[in-house]
């Protein structure tokens, strides 16, 4: 059964570059008979808005991208709070208590000495009692996968075979400080949990699957097939923006990067 999801954080309205995703992820289960969920990414309380939920929903029916499912990440917090349990009983999980500033100076040490900026593990030295020093004087600290340090390969359905060096990647953040999860943690437990077969998404995500891959493996799932396609840019190269309005715009002038202007209006 062939099961594939588009995933928008709603923190914006969804630009011709997400719709060509959620496009090909449609057109594979389809294709497949399968099913295709709507997931909203919406873990940051902060910056998602109910306004580009809506904004989103309209965008996908007015293309006829309907789904079959839709699923809110803010309403299974639990089940990814279950599953950091279970990495920490695993031993794949610590809490790091650097300031960003601490990890900005460890990255400009490593930079200058010709090194890859890759988070050096110190918090995995830490004592019991250092920790608890730490937490007391700068509140809990963010708890990090700890990667196994091997290669990670998978064969792309773009991009072909893909081999990442798993030694040349930072141990990802999976929970904030305030004890907010992260896309990348929350992104894992739903495709496992609902059986997603597929996975199409921007090559902007290429780092980010190879710590799926293992994080997916350490909870006991099958990873999916992961394919990431180019990404599109405005005329000058830069990165589409959220900020664009679709058919929503009142006026063409209000949307964002001319290409977009130019391919929808
Ligand atoms: N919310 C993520 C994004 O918009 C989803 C990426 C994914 O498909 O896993 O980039």
């Amino acid at each position: 059964m062939t099961t594939t999801r588009f995933a928008p954080s709603p923190t914006g309205h969804i630009h011709i570059g997400n719709l060509r995703t959620a496009l090909m992820n449609y057109m594979i289960a389809r294709k497949a008979d399968g099913t295709f969920i709507l997931r909203i990414d919406d873990t940051d309380p902060e910056r998602s808005k109910e306004e580009y939920v809506d904004g989103i929903k309209r965008d996908l029916e007015w293309l006829g991208l309907t789904w079959d499912r839709i699923e809110r990440q803010s309403l299974r917090l639990d089940r990814y709070a279950e599953a950091a349990d279970r990495l920490r009983e695993m031993g794949r999980f610590y809490e790091a208590f650097e300031t960003p500033t601490e990890l900005d100076l460890k990255r400009k040490k490593q930079l200058n000495m010709g090194k890859p900026p890759v988070y050096d593990r110190a918090a995995l030295a830490l004592s019991d009692a250092e920790k608890d020093a730490l937490r007391a004087e700068r509140g809990d600290g963010v708890w990090r996968f700890k990667l196994d340090q091997e290669r990670i390969e998978w064969n792309d359905g773009i991009l072909g075979d893909i081999s990442i060096d798993a030694a040349s990647v930072s141990d990802p953040v999976l929970i904030r400080g305030d004890g907010q999860v992260l896309y990348t943690l929350a992104s894992v437990v739903d495709d496992i949990e609902m059986g997603v077969t597929d996975v199409v998404r921007g090559s902007d995500h290429v780092t980010n699957t190879a710590t799926q891959i293992q994080m997916i493996e350490a909870l006991g799932g099958t990873p999916p097939r992961f394919a990431h396609h180019s990404l599109l840019t405005g005329p000058a190269g830069e990165a589409l923006s959220k900020r664009c309005l679709l058919y929503t715009s009142p006026s063409p002038r209000d949307c964002g990067p001319d290409l977009v202007c130019r391919l929808l209006l």
